[in-house]
Order: C-alpha cells, then structure tokens, then sequence
C-alpha cells in the first residue's frame, strides 16, 4: 500500500492516516518452572475455557486483554498472533513497540527472545523471529520486478537501562549515552547505530550486545537482570518508481526489568540500589499509562520523570503501534504480584495513540517541488 501525499502541506505527518488506536494487551501465563515445583506450588491462573482472552485468578478476579496466551501457546504461537501483523505497519512507515512486562521470572526474557543464543528452533523469541521476517519482507520487495521498487536501509541500536544510566551495548566498553529531545523527537547523541544486510548481522550482533549487559543474582532468579534492554531496528524506506517518497520507522522492543518490589527478592546493600532505580523508571511508567488511561491525554504527562518514560514517550500516547506483553507466572506462590501485572497491564489497555507514517520532509518538499515543475512544464506547451 503506497503512501500518497498531501499537497496542502509539507508537514511530516502529511497524510491523514493519523487515527487513535489503543495500546493492544496480551497476557502470557508461563507454565510452571521447577522452582515453583519442588515449592509445591498450585496453579492460580487460569484461562476462560470458551477461548475468549480473559483469565481468572484464584478463581475469583477476572481480566481481559487483547490476547491471552497460555502454556498450551508456543513463541511461534505469540509470534504469527501479535507481532507478525504489525511488521506490514512496520515497512510502510510507522513506528512500532513491543514492551515485555511482568515480575522476575514470569518469561519477559524468554518471550522477547533479548538473550539470544544463536539457534532459530522453537524457543527463539520475538526479537529473532521479527529480524528474520523484517529481511524476508524486505528481500521481497526490493527485488520484486512490478514498477513499485522499494529500497531499504536498516540499522540497529542495543540500550540497556540501568539505575538511571543509559549504557550503548553496542559501544566497545559500554559508553553511557544521554536522552534528549529535538524538535518533539527523542534522540540519543552518540549512540553507535548499525548498519547491517542481513537477518544473521542482526541475530549476531543481538548475541554480542546481550552477553554485555549487567546481570545482578537475587534470591528470586540467579541470572535475573535487573535493568530494561531497549533493541531498535531502524528501518529507512525510499520508493524508487515515479515519487520518491522516504519514510523512517522504528521498531523498539523492550525487555523492561522486574516488576516486583525490592523486598521479595531479598534485596540489600548493591542490590537494593538497583531496585531503588528500577522502580523509579517503572513507577515513572505506571504514573504514565494512569494518566494516559484515565482520559486526560490532554493533560500533562509525565514523560520527564525518567529515562524510561522518555525513551517511550512516542510508544505511550503518541506516534507508534505499541504491544505489551504482560507476563506472569501461573503459581500460587506468586499470586500477589501477578494482581500487580494484571492491574497494570488493564490500565494500559486504555491508553490511545496516534501512529502516523513518518515521512521524511525534505523528500515530501522534493516531491512537491517536482510536482509544481510538473505542472510549469505543461503551462509552457
Ligand atoms: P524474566 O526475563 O521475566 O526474568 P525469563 O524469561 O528469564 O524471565 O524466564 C524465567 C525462566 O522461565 C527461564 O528459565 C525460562 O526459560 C522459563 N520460561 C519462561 N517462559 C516460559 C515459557 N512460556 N515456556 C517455557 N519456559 C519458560
Ligand atoms: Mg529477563
């Protein structure tokens, strides 16, 4: 589907495709880990039978989301249902967001596929799968012999939050970098982006930037990472028939770090810090998605508050398609903050957006121009 142009205006967001569309919800129930097994733990969580995508717990609470996945759905499952459709948005020019949400443990992890270990089997998560069909798609269209030739520039960046500090994973000795905003856009100077050609560049530099990131052990998961990893594939797409339109879109997938109180993962001196900062950014967040989905969108929103919300505000409230994955463990044990996640997963149900396709100015300026000598050249004969 071709971008047209309006010839009132140079503005970016020139078309009028701009409508509101809510923050879509899907909640994945994780079976239960061994852990929680030897614990002698009792499921808690359970999906409605009909197939409708609400579940129940302790069969009491009832919630409904967009999507409800269970351990009966595999990553190819969550894959084909939720992200697959939003990778069209994607190449033709809008910015798309998947955050994975939920306390240490539930599967955020292992449903965004951040760690990847190099092997596309049946566990490689979102982020793999979504690189190698960005490629696919890509691949495609630009060597397709219609007349509506597409050409592709990708490139990637890997960040990772952690107590207020943005580190570049993909700096050779973890640089900090600095969030600012220029002309309504959120930008990080410095930030090593990469350009790469293929789904196996990616897949190899995804391995590289996760094994740098920090890992913490508490009590709750040994290898639990206790900061937010923010992988974003830029993807700049020029038509190379009659209108040379260009328009610029980016995917964030974001890896947010526990959801749980210090307190349950027996924090202190080091660690505690850490979940100090780490709910900063998430309370900066949960005040966010409360006042985005009580309705006054109009209002003041604190984007400001933390890095987070900044490096999110277009993903909540503004310019993207945006996707959370609320995870949870199914247990019993873990009842108190699964409410949590539900709670907050419901409330950013209500939150609107206005995604928009991103065209380049100068190249909407280039077509305008090239439309007025069009018309000149044919007063002249
Ligand atoms: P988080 O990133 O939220 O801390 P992880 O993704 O690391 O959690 O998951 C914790 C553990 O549970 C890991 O061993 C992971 O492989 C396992 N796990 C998570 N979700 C699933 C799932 N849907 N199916 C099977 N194992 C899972
Ligand atoms: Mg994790």
């Amino acid at each position: 589907e071709g971008v047209t142009m309006s010839t009132t205006s140079l503005n970016t967001n020139a078309n009028s495709d701009g409508e509101a569309d809510t923050v879509s919800v899907a909640l994945r129930v994780r079976p239960l880990v061994r852990s929680e097994i030897e614990r002698g733990c009792q499921i808690a969580v359970q999906r409605a039978g009909d197939g409708s995508p609400q579940v129940t717990v302790n069969r009491a609470e009832t919630f409904t989301y967009n999507y409800v996945f269970d351990t009966a759905d595999s990553q190819q499952d969550i894959y084909d249902d939720c992200v697959h459709p939003k990778l069209k948005k994607l190449l033709s020019g809008y910015n798309v967001t998947i955050l994975a949400y939920g306390q240490t443990g539930s599967g955020k992890t292992y449903t965004m596929g951040t760690s990847f270990n190099g092997i596309m089997d049946e566990n490689a998560g979102v982020i793999p799968r979504a690189i190698h069909e960005i490629f696919k798609e890509i691949d495609a269209m630009s060597s397709s012999d219609t007349t509506s030739k597409s050409k592709f520039v990708v490139t990637c960046s890997f960040v990772e939050l952690y107590q207020e500090q943005l580190i570049d994973l993909f700096s050779p000795n973890r640089s900090t970098v600095d969030v600012r905003e220029v002309k309504s856009r959120i930008v990080m100077p410095g930030l090593t982006e990469l350009q790469v050609q293929s789904a196996k560049e990616v897949t190899d530099y995804l391995m590289k930037g996760s094994a740098g990131r920090a890992v913490g052990s508490t009590a709750m998961n040994e290898s639990s990472s206790r900061s937010h990893a923010i992988f974003t594939i830029t993807v700049v797409a020029s038509q190379t028939d009659g209108r040379d339109s260009v328009t610029t879109s980016k995917f964030n997938l974001v890896d947010l770090a526990g959801s749980e109180r210090a307190s349950k993962t027996l924090a202190s001196g080091d660690r505690f810090k850490e979940g100090v900062n780490i709910n900063k950014g998430l309370l900066a967040l949960g005040n966010v998605i409360n006042s985005l989905g009580s309705g006054q969108a109009s209002g003041f929103i604190a984007y400001r508050q933390s890095k987070l919300t900044r490096l999110l505000q277009d993903s909540l409230g503004g310019n993207s398609i945006t996707l959370m994955i609320a995870c949870v463990s199914p247990a019993d044990y873990n009842v108190a903050e699964t409410l949590s996640t539900l709670r907050y997963a419901d409330r950013a149900l209500q939150i609107k957006n206005r995604p928009v396709v991103n065209l380049d100015p100068h190249a909407a300026e280039v077509n305008q121009l090239k439309d007025i000598i069009q018309k000149l050249r044919m007063d002249l004969l």
